[in-house]
């Protein structure tokens, strides 16, 4: 007799960590996963800036996925001058990596996500003896964009990952494509508890509509920066305001730190600030159901990386 076989009564529920270096798909998995743009994705490193979850329901199980900032490098990323107790990271990264080590242990099954289409890095192996040394949960270990695997690369790249991350079951995957997905998440499924539904069945995120569309906004900012600006850039939402049932009327401030960030954002003739303006409100319109009117602003906040009060401000500390 197989006792571990799950009754037909039986429902599942439980937290899901996705964690991994930037850019490697987390919240690319994440939306996948749950069927909406819970989390916004873009090339640049550091898109995701807290934890957010996505949850996935179904008849048999709810399964809350913990999308993660990047663990990054603190060190590699702080500024070169040493003239004040050296390399610092603004506070910002700081907290952001501290979210994602914490989520770690606040689980009950742990997603260790890679780009199994080139061979790990430095960054890969910290996050895998992190893991090993801090993490109490159950890991699966996910060689995600397998689509961009050359066949001659299989065998060293797997090798490699799988010595980061010996104790965790390991499968390979394509966030973007699909492939794999359902075996994937029926490792995961096998790994959670027994347990009730923790969200309404028809909630995708927790999030609240104000804070995906300044997420929104930040995504088209991201789409079209480059090199430092994307990294400068929060969203604050002013105004909020349904005019009618059928039309929403929202001001929003995109903050940068420096004069010439905020003209990049601005573009010739206004042409940028109109182009972000005009993507996000479609984008934002999907999620409110209905017409919106989306009026942006741009202004400069010196150093809001690193001062706790505008993290605190700007919804991004840790508490
Ligand atoms: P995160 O920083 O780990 O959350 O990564 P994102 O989800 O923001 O994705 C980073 C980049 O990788 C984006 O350009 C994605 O489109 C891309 N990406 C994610 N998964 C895959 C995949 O399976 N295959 C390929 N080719 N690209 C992917
Ligand atoms: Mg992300």
């Amino acid at each position: 007799m197989n006792s571990t076989e799950p009754t037909a009564s039986s429902h599942k529920s439980g937290f899901v960590a996705i964690v991994g270096k930037p850019n490697v798909g987390k919240s690319t998995l994440v939306n996948a996963y749950v069927g909406a743009k819970i989390a916004i994705v873009s090339n640049k490193p550091q898109t995701t800036r807290r934890v957010i979850r996505g949850i996935l329901t179904r008849p048999d199980a709810q399964v809350i996925f913990v999308d993660t900032p990047g663990i990054h490098d603190l060190a590699a990323h702080g500024r070169s001058s040493k003239a004040h107790g050296g390399n610092r990271a603004p506070l910002l990264n700081r907290v952001m990596v501290d979210a994602a080590t914490r989520a770690v242990n606040e689980v009950d099954v742990v997603v260790f996500l890679v780009d199994g289409s080139r061979m790990p890095d430095q960054e890969d192996a910290r996050i895998g003896k992190l893991l090993d040394a801090r993490c109490q949960m159950p890991v699966l270990l996910a060689l995600n964009k397998m689509d961009l695997l050359k066949p001659q690369h299989v065998q060293p790249v797997t090798e490699a990952f799988w010595a980061l991350a010996k104790h965790a079951d390991w499968m390979r995957v394509s966030a973007t494509r699909g492939d794999n997905s359902d075996q994937l998440l029926d490792q995961i499924l096998a790994r959670l508890p027994e347990g009730p539904e923790l969200y309404p069945a028809d909630q995708v995120t927790d999030q609240n509509l104000q804070a995906i569309a300044t997420e929104l906004i930040r995504e088209q900012v991201l789409a079209r920066t480059r090199q430092e600006v994307p990294h400068a850039v929060a969203v604050a939402i002013e105004q909020w305001e349904d005019r009618r049932a059928d039309l929403t009327h929202i001001s929003a401030t995109i903050y940068v730190e420096r004069e010439s960030q905020k003209a990049i954002l601005i573009g010739a003739g206004g042409a940028m600030l109109k182009e972000i303006g005009q993507r996000a409100r479609a984008e934002i319109e999907s999620w409110v159901g209905h017409q919106v009117y989306l009026e942006l602003w741009v202004k400069v906040w010196d150093k809001w990386r690193e001062r706790a009060e505008s993290l605190r401000e700007l919804g991004l500390s840790a508490d």
